[in-house]
């Protein structure tokens, strides 16, 4: 069967781990470098990403899991996680990050007037909209030439592809709805 890991050094990564066991799918919490071993996706959850990029660090989890996708294997950030995995995090050059995917990233962009908030948010390829949960989320501004947007709200990328790269700057593991969670199993199994 497949085996998809939850990165689980900080932040929201029980949610993730059940949404992929209602689906069917194995789960391995990875907290070192050896554990990513036959992984066939990795998720990064929402957090705090300084902290866990940190942790990262201290760990040697920022190369392996540079290394696990250099071989195959697919990533998926959500909201922290879409952070980690940025090329440019705005106003912060010194913050790590594994520059797996081409776009910049402003952190805690929607926190101003309402810091979380939820919306029906259209995504290629689904049916029916996705009720997208949004806490202190990074805004997408800019996209590289590789970049697949995959959904937009109020004008601005909030879930994006580039190979077998994924990042949604919504929490799709707090919203009961494993739509997009289905979709990162068939990425990370697909030939
Ligand atoms: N604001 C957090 C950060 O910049 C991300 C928030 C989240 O993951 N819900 O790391």
């Amino acid at each position: 069967g497949v085996t998809v890991g939850v990165l689980a050094l900080q932040g929201a990564f029980r949610e993730h781990r059940r949404a992929f066991e209602r689906l069917g799918a194995a789960v391995r919490e990875v907290r070192l470098p050896e554990h990513l071993t036959g992984l066939c996706g990795l998720v990064i959850p929402g957090g705090e990403s300084t902290t866990m990029a940190k942790l990262m660090r201290t760990y040697g989890l920022d190369e392996a899991i540079v290394d696990f996708h250099a071989r195959g294997g697919a990533i998926w950030g959500t909201c922290a996680g879409a952070i980690v995995v940025a090329r440019e995090i705005e106003g912060r050059p010194e913050q790590l990050r594994l520059g797996l995917l081409d776009v910049k990233v402003a952190r805690n962009a929607y926190g101003r007037q309402v810091a979380s908030f939820e919306a029906e948010v259209p995504i290629a390829g689904m049916a029916r909209p996705f009720p997208a949960v949004f806490i202190r989320a990074p805004r997408i501004t800019g996209v590289g030439e590789g970049v697949e947007v995959l959904a937009e709200y109020a004008g601005d990328p909030v879930m994006a592809a580039q190979g077998r790269v994924l990042a949604s700057v919504f929490h799709p593991e707090l919203s009961g709805d494993d739509r997009v969670h289905a979709r990162f199993l068939e990425l990370a199994t697909s030939p």
